[in-house]
């Protein structure tokens, strides 16, 4: 077993980690010391560079608000430094199906579940200034739209859309959701962006540019399994799967929600009893995508978003259209899957496949062309993100949020997508939690020790 002494080390090289990794280098004396599980950098932003036309997108693919002049979004810089463009999805670009097989424009359908839950909205909105901390679930909101709910309704197309819209935005349903979730959601504007080039380019230029401080070194092929954290202490312990022993005088931790709540990690200390249970009140949010290579297409070749429509209420198919963003490269549409939909968990990819398409070939029968390649996403199951994203559960309170980014004693900081109020399980969220944490970090004591050594030093050389 050896050990090895760090300034600080960070737990996953994720946005969040890399991120820290690249401020606390440029910013600070620190040297850095990154260990990251999986063979490469990126965590959940993973690209697929194998196919012979296109990247493809196998975990984030969009810049979700890009901003406005006032509130920019500081990924937008990055990106164009990573040679990576950026294209509106256009909501009047949606081809919707509705359950009666006639074509309709989205924001219709979008207009009336706005009229039919403004009034449920504002109701509940009221009356939870009423009734304390915890709220309802997202399903009592639903439950006050209007009745009654036969397919084809419009008030039943109303539901239909709001509920994919809640299992996409928090990758869960709506009774394990509260609606702190519907009224903490900060974005100024629902725009977003499709990003061209492979979006794991992003975090390869993270890490080259963290490298290139030359104080930076990131360890792949490195689970962490234990972190010892004494509050007394002056360092902080970190066990790898192979028993390894690094030691720091910081550590943080960028590791998901999944991980964090799963007893792969273990703290000693355990973790503060108020963290322990803000983290219990979250819920996992799952995504997970099949991505549909055809001969030919058979979809409206420029629509943004395909939906086939479903009879059933808690089934809205949508597939992101590739063809249109790939400028015609590949005749590709994406299915996405959320909530308990996206647990795929050990079912076999064939069965998953037969499940994308089904909605496609009710919709369009015949016209379906041969499927030429196809790939599933498993992120449920991923040992090391273990869900996509997080949600705030039916217990949660708004007072936690703070707990979930807040350090523990011995030098223990955390970072991540989970951890913000705002921005939350985003990239650009992400970073700004790297940036966070790692403005923390160079104001740790612990940290400006050795910058008073060699100021002094420095000093000193100066007068000579
Ligand atoms: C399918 C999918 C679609 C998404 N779509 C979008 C989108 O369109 N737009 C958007 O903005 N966001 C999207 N997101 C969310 C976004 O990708 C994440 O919020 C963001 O990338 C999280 O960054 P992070 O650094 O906090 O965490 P991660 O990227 O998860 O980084 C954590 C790192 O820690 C590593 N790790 C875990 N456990 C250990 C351990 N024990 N030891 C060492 N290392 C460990 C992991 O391997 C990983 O590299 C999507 C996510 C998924 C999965």
């Amino acid at each position: 077993m050896s050990a090895k002494n760090h300034d600080v080390i960070i737990i996953g090289a994720g946005i969040a980690g890399l991120t820290a990794a690249h401020f606390i280098a440029e910013f600070s004396q620190a040297d850095v010391l990154v260990l990251e599980a999986k063979d490469d950098v990126g965590g959940r932003v993973k690209t697929h560079f194998n196919h012979p036309n296109i990247p493809l997108e196998l975990g984030a693919a969009l810049l979700q608000n890009p901003g406005t002049w006032e509130q920019p979004n500081p990924i937008i810089p990055l990106l164009r430094h990573a040679d990576l463009a950026h294209l509106p999805v256009d909501p009047q670009h949606f081809q919707g199906l509705g359950p009666d097989g006639k074509s309709k424009p989205l924001s219709k359908i979008l207009l009336a579940a706005h009229d039919h839950y403004q009034a449920a909205y504002l109701n509940i909105q009221n009356s939870k200034q009423k009734s304390g901390d915890v709220l309802p679930t997202l399903d009592t909101f639903l439950s006050l739209g209007p009745t009654p709910l036969r397919p084809g309704t419009p008030a039943f197309l109303a539901k239909q859309t709001l509920t994919a819209m809640i299992d996409q935005h928090t990758g869960n349903s709506p009774q394990n959701v509260s609606l702190l979730e519907l009224l903490n959601d900060s974005d100024p504007s629902p725009e977003e962006h499709f990003i061209f080039g492979g979006y794991q380019a992003l975090p390869h230029l993270l890490a080259r540019k963290a490298v290139e401080t030359e104080k930076v070194f990131i360890q792949l092929n490195t689970p962490v399994e234990k972190i010892h954290h004494p509050p007394k202490e002056t360092e902080v312990k970190v066990v790898d799967c192979r028993e390894t022993t690094y030691k720091a005088k910081i550590v943080i931790c960028t590791v998901p929600l999944g991980v964090l709540q799963s007893t792969y990690l273990q703290f000693f200390p355990p973790l503060s009893s108020e963290k322990q249970l803000a983290l219990q009140h979250l819920n996992k949010g799952f995504q997970n995508k099949v991505i549909l290579e055809f001969e030919r297409p058979f979809w409206p070749t420029d629509a943004h978003y395909v939906f086939p429509g479903s009879n059933r209420l808690h089934e809205w198919p949508e597939y992101f259209n590739l063809l249109h963003f790939s400028g015609g490269k590949t005749a590709t549409l994406v299915a996405h899957f959320y909530a308990e939909a996206a647990q795929f968990g050990d079912q076999h990819d064939n069965d998953i496949i037969e499940r994308a398409l089904e909605p496609l070939r009710q919709a369009y029968g015949h016209k379906v062309t041969p499927l030429q390649m196809a790939l599933v996403t498993r992120w449920d199951t991923d040992p090391y993100a273990l869900g996509t994203t997080s949600c705030f559960g039916p217990k949660f309170q708004k007072h936690e949020i703070s707990q979930l980014s807040k350090p523990e004693p011995g030098g223990l900081y955390f970072a991540g997508s989970h951890t913000l109020a705002k921005h939350r399980e985003s990239v650009h969220g992400a970073y700004l939690s790297g940036l966070r944490v790692a403005i923390a970090a160079c104001c740790d004591p612990r940290l400006q020790m050795k910058h008073k050594v060699r100021a002094t030093t420095r000093r000193k050389k100066f007068k000579q």
